[in-house]
């Protein structure tokens, strides 16, 4: 479990939005828009602005941060990336 407390001041490392805790299956999950291939945040046209993603269109994700031992790893490398509309 998180401590409300914890939960209160983490949020997403790439936008720093709000995560929604999921005790059962140990998951925050950041429903923000983020570039499918570097994990940042899009801006508001969808568009990535990091330097190797502008190449190539975005596709945006959601990111979803895994807590180990009541440890959360809030790494957008280790973030598990899934579709959003
Ligand atoms: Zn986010
Ligand atoms: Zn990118």
């Amino acid at each position: 479990m998180i401590s409300s407390e914890l939960l209160e001041i983490l949020a997403c490392p790439s936008c720093k939005g709000d995560l929604v805790y999921d005790a059962e299956k140990a998951l925050l999950t950041c429903h923000g828009r983020h570039c499918s291939q570097c994990g940042m945040p899009l801006d508001d046209a969808g568009n990535c602005t990091c330097e190797a993603c502008a190449a190539v269109p975005a596709r945006a994700v959601g990111l979803e941060y895994r807590i180990e031992e009541d440890i959360p790893i809030m790494l957008i490398d280790e973030a598990r990336k899934f579709d959003v509309p």
